[in-house]
């Protein structure tokens, strides 16, 4: 069994995989016919500094596969991917091949959702607050978190762009110059916040997740708004504020992104779920006290089945949906 990414070609190694005669339903024949192996797992794309296929697949004796030996049952795989098998009988010489898509074509399982990502200029150094390749490390990341719901993200036009200094609205006044939320207070103030969706909102569409990147944010590393807020002028659009200088470990959009998705609030979960988790401080002295780093693979990596299915759920167009409702306008088939 092996893996393919999207133009037919091998993505990860052909490894061999045992396959069990199973009982038939209810009996206990030798001769079933059915046969079985044990569970395979589909993980993302290597992550920077971890291979997430790395991980031995461990037997029901306790003993552990190493990666690509036989009877590995982890394989990287795309959402764009596909798993090809070769099937030899024991005694034949004759192989029959099959090949399955890893998310469903028929109907088409996967989807794509748009970001438009603008990037302020700090008005003290008159420089971008980030470069687009920092917007395209965190898609990058989120895109690989993401993978196991099916869905992938693109930004408009490509890549981020730069909003001129003469379009910066009052977030940037002389009060609180590099820190969004810093005036008019922090969640509860009328300030900055405002006035970013007060000046932006025009242009604004509700199938379109608007994300910017100012310096600093006064009390988060990321916020997002969205109908789920009811807030004046922001309507039905998602909008996502996002500090610069942020370490793609800490997988900052890809947890935005599921406030944006799922339209819900965050909640305290375990460690490995990224999203809704809301990091615990001072519980784990390794990382300064935050867990919100993915290096480890029982750390922050991911998503639970009911935020796969509350992420992809769309929201109506007519009756228009409680703002609180479950679920996005952005869902688009590839
Ligand atoms: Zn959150």
């Amino acid at each position: 069994m092996s893996t393919i990414l999207a133009d037919g070609t091998i993505d990860d190694d052909a490894t061999e995989i045992q396959l069990f005669e199973a009982s038939g339903a209810g009996t206990a024949v030798s001769d079933s016919s059915i046969f079985q192996s044990s569970f395979l797992v589909a993980t993302t794309q290597d992550l920077p500094t971890n291979a997430d296929d790395d991980i031995a697949a461990v037997e029901p004796s306790g003993s552990t596969v190493a990666d690509d030996a036989s009877g590995d049952r982890t394989h990287r795989a795309t959402i764009d991917g596909g798993i090809r098998i070769h099937y030899q009988a024991a005694g034949s010489s004759r192989t029959l091949s099959y090949q399955l898509p890893v998310c469903n074509r028929n109907p088409e399982a996967r989807r794509v959702v748009e970001i438009r990502a603008r990037i302020f200029i700090d008005p003290t150094t008159g420089l971008p607050t980030a470069s687009p390749s920092y917007i395209q490390a965190q898609l990058d990341k989120a895109n690989l978190a993401w993978a196991p719901a099916c869905i992938k993200f693109q930004l408009t036009g490509g890549t981020a762009t730069i909003i001129p200094a003469s379009v910066t609205p009052t977030i940037m006044t002389p009060t609180g110059p590099q820190n969004f939320l810093a005036d008019g207070g922090n969640y509860g103030g009328q300030g900055d916040r405002m006035a970013l969706i007060n000046a932006f909102s025009p242009g604004a569409r509700r199938d379109v997740f608007e994300l910017f990147v100012v310096p600093n944010i006064a009390t988060a590393n990321a916020v997002t708004y969205g109908p789920f807020d009811d807030f004046p002028n922001l309507g039905l659009n998602t909008f996502m504020v996002m500090r610069s200088n942020l370490s793609p470990i800490a997988r900052t959009l890809a947890h935005e992104l599921g406030h944006g998705l799922g339209n819900t609030p965050d909640t305290h979960l375990r460690k490995h779920i990224f999203y809704p988790q809301r990091p615990w401080k001072n519980t784990d002295p390794t990382n300064f006290g935050y867990i919100t780093d993915d290096r480890p693979i029982d750390n922050y990596r991911r998503i639970s089945d009911m935020t796969i299915m509350q992420s992809r759920t769309e929201r109506t167009v007519t009756p228009t949906p409680p703002r609180t409702a479950l679920g996005n306008y952005a869902l688009k088939n590839p």
